[in-house]
This record gives structure tokens, sequence and C-alpha cells, in this order.
């Protein structure tokens, strides 16, 4: 065992999303992950903890897949690299690209690989503007997101991004974007309001919107099927119903964000399948390859694809793409990845023991006087703990009490995720989760929220 690591790590790693300060100071959490088999991963000290948030809800098909480890060696082996740029392909690229669009709704044409989901939703800005430039609607610019929507930590899409945290003190968000009401029933700006009432106002929120900035200077409205990192938010029902049509109205490209409720996180393969969706973009990353190597995806449609192809006539070859765009080792652990959600039938998992967990945690903390709200979908949970459960008042300061929760879980070995804004604990397991080990995880979450709120 290398001794040294502890100190290393805080004189040399940058890490993201981190308190800098006390981590150097010592005083933040410090943990070397070795190891990870099924829904577990292990420290070097040996430590086993249930990872309820599959890393960072991406390891889709649970840890130690041989399959897919074998897959990426092969791979490696073989070719370990070659660029995608003037048609260039690998078997494993050209196959993943078959499967993704295989399983894609029908009305998408081609899928664009890059690394992650940053990047996939840089290309889709960009894949917007070429398309509206080449329509010669160049005028229409600005992107709508939703305040709570988690897009990316990139210029573009950290604006994208509706979270305070991922703007403040970094000039964003950048001009051309605009942000709307969140779907979020729960945080409804009047209680009485029933769910179609808050669906309605959402969409005359959106409304409002276009109207003040004109629909000829918008291009597109981005949004995840669910919300994640703003909260883990099922939207309220009829909301994409009430969304997509005024999109059409004005000419709006409806952006999808897949990135987490891709590949079957849903109980469905993708969220656009569940919900109805007719996407001009879909990003997919995390699920793509459950993580065992990065890359990512913009899935483009038939009415877009058209414009694009069009465009290369006029302005020649399409000038974007990086160096690792459909990198082989990514697209092999992609194509190793999909096989094994199919076969071990994860998607039905994710329906099926995904709607136990959520129903087990509502029959162990629906009764708690600090518990707002439990919602879920899939293989996506979330507790939110409030201080008035008649006023939905946040706790002050934000986040502490949830943290605690968190801290206490981890010490019976379970992980969950504390939530940015509020105080909201989330759970996003391997989708190979089963019936025991949900189990385990609720009953943790319920002695970790009695020990921290009584
Ligand atoms: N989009 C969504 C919905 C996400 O949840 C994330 C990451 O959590 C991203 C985009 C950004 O992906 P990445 O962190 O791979 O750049």
């Amino acid at each position: 065992k290398n001794d040294m690591l502890e100190q290393w790590d805080r004189e040399s790693f940058f890490h993201p999303s981190t308190h800098l300060a006390q981590f150097a100071r010592g005083e933040a959490p410090e943990r070397v992950i070795a190891g990870g088999q099924g829904v577990f991963i292990e420290d070097r000290d040996g430590t086993r903890l249930l990872d309820a948030f599959a890393g960072l809800y991406c390891v889709n098909v649970g840890y130690g897949r041989t399959e897919i480890a074998e897959a990426i060696a092969e791979q490696a082996r073989q070719l370990s690299y070659y660029h995608a740029y003037v048609g260039h392909g690998t078997e494993a690229s050209i196959t993943l690209a078959k499967m993704v669009m295989d399983r894609a709704p029908d009305h998408m044409s081609k899928v664009y690989f890059g690394l992650g989901g940053s990047d996939a939703n840089e290309t889709n800005i960009k894949l917007v503007w070429y398309y509206n430039n080449v329509r010669g609607r160049s005028e229409k610019k600005k992107i709508i997101s939703r305040w709570r929507g988690y897009h990316g930590s990139g210029l573009m899409t950290g604006s994208l991004t509706g979270l305070a945290g991922f703007h403040n003190k970094f000039d964003l968000p950048l001009a051309p974007i605009l942000h709307t009401e969140a779907p979020y029933y729960y945080r409804r700006p009047d209680l009485d309001m029933t769910e179609a009432d808050f669906v309605a106002h959402c969409a005359a929120e959106l409304e409002a919107l276009i109207e003040r900035e004109g629909a000829d200077t918008i291009a597109a409205f981005i949004g995840e099927p669910v919300l994640g990192t703003g909260g883990i938010v099922p939207p309220p029902k009829g909301y994409w119903d009430a969304i997509q049509p005024i999109l059409q109205k004005h000419d709006i490209l409806l952006i999808v964000d897949e990135v987490v409720t891709g590949f079957g996180r849903l109980g469905e393969m993708f969220g656009s399948l569940k919900y109805g969706l007719k996407p001009d973009l879909i990003t997919i990353a995390k699920g793509l390859t459950s993580a065992y190597a990065p890359l990512s995806g913009s899935i483009v449609s038939d009415r877009m694809w058209t414009v694009l192809e069009q465009g290369t006539d006029e302005f020649g070859p399409i000038g974007h793409g990086w160096t690792y765009s459909a990198h082989p080792i990514g697209a092999a652990a992609g194509v190793a990845n999909l096989k094994l959600i199919d076969d071990l039938g994860l998607v039905k998992n994710a329906a099926e023991t995904g709607g136990y967990f959520v129903a087990a945690m509502k029959t162990a903390l629906s009764e708690h006087a600090h518990v707002g709200d439990i919602r879920g979908e899939g293989m996506l949970c979330a507790v939110e703990l409030v201080e008035d459960k008649g006023s939905r008042t946040f706790y002050d300061p934000p986040g502490k009490v949830a943290g605690a929760v968190v801290a206490a879980m981890l010490k019976e070995g379970v992980i969950a995720r504390a939530m940015p804004q509020g105080d909201i604990v989330g759970f996003a397991p391997p989708l190979c989760l089963t019936r025991d080990e949900a189990d385990r995880v609720v009953d943790v979450t319920a002695r970790a929220v009695a020990s921290v709120l009584g």
C-alpha cells in the first residue's frame, strides 16, 4: 500500500466540485477508491459501500462487468485509436452508431459521438446555430433552458445549467441563454395549484418569455425528461404535452438532454419514448458506456440532418470535431454495455425494482415530520427534507441537513447524494439493483433521517 497517496492527493490533485480550502486543511472527505463489484465499491482500506448513486448516475450496469472490461482490452490490443474525421470509422464506432439508432425514436437520423455530456451539449448548440444559419434564420440564436436544469459545466453548457453554484463568480450565464420555470410541482408558487394548474402556469411562463424576447430570436429549448441534478424531479402530468406544441408553434427546436435518463434509467430505453417527446436533438452520455470509458453523443433528427447535409454542399465539410470523437475504446465499451443492458433485462428491472424502491421509501418515510416530498421515476428517487412540512420551508442554511443525512448513511455503508439548492437526498442506483439491496438503502435512509432529525 502506497502510504504517500493522501499526501500527494492534497499536494497535487485539483478535484472537481470540491471545497478546495477544506480539502487542503484535511477537513473534507477524502477516499481512495480501489475496486467495484455489482452495486458496491470498495476503498483501499477494504471498506465496502453500496453505491446508491451509481457513481454520478452513470454506472448503469453496475461495477466489475468483465464483458465490458474484455471488450475494452481487446479494442486496445487491436486498435487503440484512430480518428473519425473525413469519414473514418472503426468497427466499434460504426456498430455502436447502429445500436444507438436502433434504440432511438424513429424520427432520429444519425449520432455524432463526443466524450462527455457537456461537450455533447456544446455540439448541440453549435448544430442548432448552424441549422438556423443554413436556413437563413441567423437571428434565431437564443436558447431557453429551465431553472434547476443541469446540462454541463462548460461556458455554454454551464450557462444552460440553471443552478446558481455553476454561474456564481464565473460571469455566467452567457447572453444568449434564457431560463424559464422548472416543472417542480412540490415547489409550485401557490400551494392551492393543482398539477394541471401548475402545468398551465409553466406553459404560460414559457409563452410569456418567448413573447418578451421575440420568437424570431429563439433557436431552441433544452430540458431533461426528469430534472436530475436540480433535485430529481419528475415532471407533473401533462407537462411535456403542454410544452411541445408551444415550441412547434414558434419554430423552436427541442433538445432533450438524456445524459441521465438515456439507456434505461426511467424504465424505458429513453425518456423521450416515455413522455412522447419528438426531439430535434438528444444528448446521451453516462449510460451509453455505463462510464466504463468516456463517450457521449448527439442524436440528430431527420429534419435537422437534411439541413446539415445541405449546409455542407454550400459551405464545405462540417467544421466541428474533437480528437477523441467516437474513440474506439469508448465505442467498444458502449457496444458491450448496450448488449449487457439487453441481456440482463436492465430496462425492465429499472421499472420494476425502481418502482419497488420508490414505493418502499414512501412507506418508510412519508409520515416523518420533516420529509416534505418523496418522488421518483424508474431508478431515480429523491427525499426532500423541510423545516416545516405545511409551508415547505427550506432549512437555513440549505444543504446542511441533507449533507448530515448523507454522511450518516455513509457511516452505515450506503452512498446517496445531497443535491444542490435545498435539502434533497438523491438516489440513482445501478439499474441492476435487487429488492434486497433496495430494502437496505431504504432502511439506512430511514435510520439516518431519524438520527439527524429525530
Ligand atoms: N446533462 C445532464 C442531464 C447531466 O446530468 C450531466 C452530468 O451530470 C451533463 C449533461 C454533463 O455531463 P458531463 O459531466 O459528462 O460533461
